[in-house]
């Protein structure tokens, strides 16, 4: 399967700062780049990523996305605005988003569900807490997260992407083993098996202090399709080592 390395740029950049690194990332990319590309980047800068990115192999997508189709929603954006401007991808159910702004599984899988609607594809993050994990209960967590966006999408299911992401990991430093990452991804992907006859379609990425020293080992596992990338998605060279390590 072709891997997909997407960046998560969080709240970071400016206009100056983006121009910089995309100018940087353009640069160094082959023509045809051996995976796929993309960033995921604050919402007004989609108008400026789209076009320093459009006609580049980089695709270019947000981090969050309302659940509503339209309307009274002060603040929220849409995902048809998303496609308006280009946007292939948008990131749902970021640990970040879970944890701080209160967003529960049924409201993730809306979110996935409105993405899916609007022809963007959602990449649905899952993933247990630290304590979650010392507990034992990694699996019934990432299964049940996954489980309310199979429930919401149906048979489109086959048009997301997955990214394990488990919390402890995120922007900590402390990266998941290639072995524990593995493992937490064949039980995504068997749930995936189970769901869909087109699962095969479906790339379950990795994220937590993914690097450039890491990545190779992570990305060499049979389950772990591609990477979502914090940290590391800023610093141009960090970026397109880690693509160089999908290629
Ligand atoms: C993320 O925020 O999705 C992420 C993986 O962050 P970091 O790579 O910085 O851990």
């Amino acid at each position: 399967m072709r891997k997909l390395i997407a960046g998560n740029w969080k709240m970071n950049g400016n206009l100056a700062a983006n121009e910089a690194l995309l100018t940087a990332v353009r640069a160094g990319l082959a023509a045809e780049p051996a995976a796929d590309v993309a960033v995921c980047v604050p919402a007004p800068y989609l108008a400026q990523v789209q076009g320093l990115c459009a006609g580049t192999p980089i695709a270019w997508g947000a981090q969050d996305v309302s659940a509503h189709e339209a309307g009274a929603y002060t603040g929220e954006v849409s995902a048809a605005m998303l496609r308006d401007f280009g946007c292939r991808f948008v990131i749902v159910g970021h640990s970040e988003r879970r944890q701080y702004h209160g967003e529960t599984d049924e409201v993730v899988a809306r979110k996935a569900q409105r993405a899916l609607a609007c022809g963007i594809t959602p990449i649905v993050c899952v993933g247990e807490s630290e304590a979650q994990r010392e507990q034992g209960d990694t699996e019934q967590v990432v299964k049940r997260q996954l489980a309310a966006v199979i429930h919401a999408v149906g048979h489109c299911v086959s048009e997301i992407v997955v990214a394990y992401e488990p919390v402890w990991a995120i922007g900590t430093g402390r990266t998941a083993t290639p072995e524990q990452a593995q493992a937490v991804h064949a039980v995504l992907r068997a749930q995936l098996r189970a769901a869909t006859p087109n699962e095969r379609r479906v790339r379950i990425l990795y994220g937590g202090s993914m690097n450039a020293g890491n990545a190779a080992a992570l990305l060499a596992q049979p389950d772990i399709d591609g990477g979502l990338i914090g940290g590391a998605s800023l610093k141009a060279d960090d970026f397109l080592r880690i693509i160089a390590a999908a290629s």
